[in-house]
């Protein structure tokens, strides 16, 4: 099933996709929003068969998957390269938090920085955890996810390298893309073997498949379960393969005007068009 957070008539809903257009979850269920909701229905997701659809899909605009998580949790570049062999890894990831502020819709605009040059994209899988837990087994990690969903971890990369902490450049307003929206595990319950590209104005950018990520989905939750409670709503987003703007040679980065799409088979495509930051915030 594919549960999304919208905006109708200016208020903020979430619900589910049935025979392509959206049924309200909360006038069902009276639960405030999509992170409530997965805790108070989390054995059951999938299960909002037969519901009669409240909106069209072009009647919404889409909010952040889940717009106000507890913690969102980054792993920096987590992929290995196409052709590399896969080694054992005896490290731990770098990892970073973004606020719920720095995250915005599918197809809603993504603010370029007038105070930089240097803004990029990463596509990524981005987890939603639905059940609370602490110190998690790896083999049981996979049971505290409600779904996945793609995630654009827009990054402003002048202020990222201002030091050694990258909370500054991975923190600019609505500066990721996070959706369309979230493929419950009834739909998807293997996020391994899913092909993971991103494309700027249709040229193919980044490619690599979930089977190659160099800390697994697992791992990933186990360790950071060891510092940190996870609980229903939170976000992990894993990681970015090769391929984003800083590293490619010459240095590309993204232009007002530039559409930036994030595919994850099974999943669908994060589309969102780089606007001025005067223009974004219409
Ligand atoms: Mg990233």
């Amino acid at each position: 099933m594919r549960y999304l957070s919208f905006m109708h008539n200016s208020q903020e809903l979430y619900g589910c996709i049935a025979n392509d257009a959206v049924v309200d979850l909360g006038k069902r269920s009276g639960l405030p929003d999509l992170a409530a909701y997965i805790t108070a229905n989390f054995s059951r997701l999938g299960s909002e068969t037969d519901l009669e659809p409240d909106f069209t899909l072009d009647a919404i605009r889409y909010l952040p998957v889940i717009p106000s998580p507890s913690k969102v949790l980054c792993v920096a570049t987590n992929y290995y390269e196409p052709g590399e062999e896969e080694r054992h890894e005896t490290g731990f990831p770098l990892l970073f938090s973004r606020f719920a502020a720095s995250q915005t819709g599918h197809a809603e605009p993504l603010p370029k920085p007038d105070i930089s040059d240097t803004f990029d994209y990463e596509g990524e899988l981005a987890v939603i955890i639905g059940r609370t837990g602490r110190r998690i087994p790896q083999v049981d990690a996979l049971s505290h996810v409600a779904g996945y969903a793609c995630f654009n971890d827009g990054s402003v990369r002048d202020w990222q390298k201002h030091s050694t902490q990258f909370t500054p450049g991975k923190n600019f307003a609505r500066s990721a893309g996070f959706g369309p929206w979230m493929v419950s595990t009834d739909e998807l319950p293997d996020p391994t073997g899913l092909a993971l590209t991103t494309r700027v104005n249709g040229e193919l950018r980044q490619s690599n498949n979930t089977s190659r990520l160099i800390f697994s989905i697992p791992f990933l939750i186990s360790y950071i379960s060891q510092f940190t409670v996870l609980e229903p709503g939170d976000v992990i987003v894993t990681g970015t393969p090769s391929g984003f703007g800083s590293t490619r040679k010459p240095p590309v980065f993204l232009s007002v005007g530039d559409v930036v799409e994030v595919e994850i088979e099974k999943i669908g495509t994060l589309r969102n068009d780089v606007a001025a930051e005067s223009d974004a915030w219409q």
